[in-house]
């Protein structure tokens, strides 16, 4: 079941690559795990999938524990993270995506032992509920990282809105990859800004359309049939 839904959902990233002419290469597939065990992460892996994520630093923890035979395997934490926690995780991960407070920057610098790849969350819809830095906010954040050596800047993150129109999703993908080559722009040798982590299950193929270089893929590749 898992290897015939990653073959589909391979399938669809070529596809929608192709539509509007990108290279399939230049789209991660991330696996998010955090609603299946171990194993499944593991079957995953053997198929080829070289990026996982969880949303909780505990079960991050957990899975790279019992997936120690794999060590090609990237780590992507793409939940919230608590100011407390950052000691525990920073150095075992390669890319948080989530990055949404100036305090938390400062708690990363501090405990980092190497270059973490971050991307700073953005909400774009702006929703109450919603994590993240308000489009308006964004260039100010980006310029305040710029005495935190330890963290890269590598892109932006968005989450589309809950019960949204495809057309309203489509929005706030392109209104995020329009701020990414914004900052881009900027040229901070710090926040090369090249990626855009955006698209779920229910939306990945529009994300692709709109420039996602890393999607976030869960329920898909493990729920049953169709
Ligand atoms: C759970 C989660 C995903 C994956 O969602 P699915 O709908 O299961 O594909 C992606 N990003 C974040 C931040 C998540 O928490």
């Amino acid at each position: 079941m898992i290897a015939e839904n990653l073959h589909r959902i391979e399938q669809e990233i070529q596809e929608s690559c192709a539509l509007v002419s990108r290279k399939p290469e230049a789209v991660t597939l991330v696996a998010v795990t955090k609603s299946v065990d171990s194993n499944a992460a593991e079957e995953l892996i053997k198929l080829g999938v070289g990026d996982v994520a969880e949303n909780r630093v505990d079960k991050l923890l957990e899975k790279k524990q019992a997936l120690t035979d794999y060590p090609q395997v990237k780590w992507h934490l793409i939940g919230n993270l608590q100011r407390r926690k950052v000691k525990l995780i920073i150095n075992e991960i390669d890319y948080f995506h989530a990055l949404d407070s100036l305090r938390l920057a400062q708690e990363i610098q501090k405990r980092a032992e190497h270059q973490i790849n971050c991307f700073i969350e953005v909400n774009v819809s702006g929703e109450e509920s919603k994590q993240g830095i308000t489009p308006a906010e964004l260039p100010a954040f980006i310029e305040a990282l710029a005495e935190l050596d330890k963290l890269t800047i590598v892109g932006l993150m968005t989450m589309a809105p809950y019960e949204a129109s495809q057309a309203e999703i489509r929005a706030v993908f392109a209104n995020l990859k329009q701020l990414q080559v914004q900052m881009k722009e900027l040229n901070l040798p710090y926040a090369p800004c090249k990626e855009l982590s955006m698209g779920m299950s229910q939306d990945f193929s529009l994300a692709i359309e709109e420039g996602a270089t890393f999607v976030r893929v869960g329920t898909a590749l493990f729920k049953e049939g169709r």
